[in-house]
């Protein structure tokens, strides 16, 4: 038995080290890896960049508290709001927390308490987070849940219309939704979502917590859209793997976050905000979004011609460096078979492969990981559960 609890159904695998989309284990084995953490390391283990505004935080100072002020969050908050809609940032430690703050803030601004959510979605697993995502399983055993949730079918717009009552505060959404099953929004349901929330007076909250920074090509996948949402909550990739989360929001709704109204005593700490800086400076770049974007294209071609062939799989998706492969069963017993060949990957749903590779993976690591899925997929070395 460990001290740790068995939250987590750990594969057979411990890290020594690694670098870029390489990880060594602690028996000297290599390993692509195209999950990047949950997609947390979009610029790749220890990138350079990251490393040296880490090293030189560290040599400054690590911690003060928010009794004072703090330029280095004015500056990731200047780069998070010059790259979206919002104009406002809080910061605190993770992707459940910016929910959380996403949440108390629509409830406060609008004085309603009503959030329209979807089917699948995933929020986080603190009571607000955990209430607002539309999965059974997350909510079972842990007693009522926090009111004020609806779930709708995702794409449904009928449904969220349906929705909406006097009491409704907000509408809250993954535009591609990761956990779930790497479900994509279509482009005129987003847009009529947000033409319903300007009708009705509802805030639009995009959780861009595994879609964001840079992952699907864009700074943030609300913006392949065209909408302009009144808050978006960002976390995983926004430190590469230092932890932090960051609600952004409009000008509009400053005034319901006043002092007293929230906090986090770790939020924006330096050495989060110093790894922050770095990612942003790097990935908010048009050269770089754009590469990003080419080699989700590229990956994506060459996935459809190494396995849409084959019995099991169904579908290939994804937008940027995000993509599923839909398989017709349960993929649990693919995942150790893909460790095994020197891969490692996510799942979403029971049935998709979720690949979240590094944005700073090249095309050779790319080729290597489609012919190991290839490899394994193909009966060959598929062995039945
Ligand atoms: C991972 C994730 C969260 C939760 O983030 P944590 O940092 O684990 O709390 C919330 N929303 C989405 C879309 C996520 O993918």
């Amino acid at each position: 038995m460990t001290a740790l609890f068995p939250t987590y159904k750990r594969f057979n695998l411990a890290v020594e080290r690694a670098e870029g989309t390489t990880v060594e284990d602690t028996d000297g084995k290599t390993y692509l890896d195209f999950g990047a953490g949950i997609g947390v390391c979009n610029l790749g283990h220890r990138h350079p960049a990251v490393q040296e505004a880490l090293e030189s935080q560290l040599n400054r100072y690590w911690h003060v508290s928010n009794l004072y002020h703090n330029p280095i969050q004015e500056k990731v908050a200047e780069l998070l709001t010059t790259n979206t809609s919002g104009d406002q940032v809080f910061f605190c430690n993770s992707g459940t927390e910016a929910n959380e703050a996403a949440i108390k803030l629509a409830r406060k601004a609008t004085g309603k308490h009503k959030i329209i959510t979807f089917e699948q979605s995933f929020h986080g697993r603190t009571f607000g987070a955990m209430a607002a995502t539309g999965q059974e399983k997350i909510h079972s055993g842990f007693g009522p849940m926090l009111e004020g949730f609806s779930y709708v079918p995702f794409n449904d717009i009928d449904a969220v219309k349906q929705a909406v009552d006097g009491e409704t505060a907000a509408v809250m959404l993954e535009v591609i939704q990761g956990e779930g099953g790497l479900h994509m929004a279509d482009a005129e349901f987003v847009q009529e979502l947000e033409k319903i929330c300007a009708e009705h007076h509802l805030l639009l909250i995009v959780d861009e917590v595994q879609t964001g920074i840079g992952r699907t090509g864009k700074p943030f996948a609300y913006q392949h859209y065209g909408i302009s949402p009144d808050i978006i909550t960002s976390a995983k990739g926004l430190a590469n793997g230092v932890p932090v989360g960051a609600m952004i929001a409009k000008e509009s709704l400053r005034e319901a976050f006043g002092p007293g109204a929230h906090a986090a005593t770790f939020g924006g700490n330096p050495l989060a905000m110093a790894a922050g800086e770095a990612v942003l400076t790097h990935v908010f770049q048009d050269d770089f979004l754009q590469d990003v974007t080419k080699k989700g294209q590229y990956l994506k071609k060459r996935l459809k011609e190494a396995i849409s062939d084959v019995p099991i799989v169904s579908s290939i998706r994804g937008k940027g460096l995000m993509v599923g492969i839909e398989c017709s069963e349960d993929v649990s017993h693919v995942v150790p078979q893909l460790i095994e060949q020197g891969l490692l990957v996510l799942v979403a749903g029971s049935t998709i492969i979720r690949l979240l590779p590094p944005l700073t993976v090249n095309e050779q690591e790319i080729d290597q990981a489609v012919d190991l899925l290839r490899d394994v997929l193909t009966e060959k070395k598929i062995s039945s559960h």
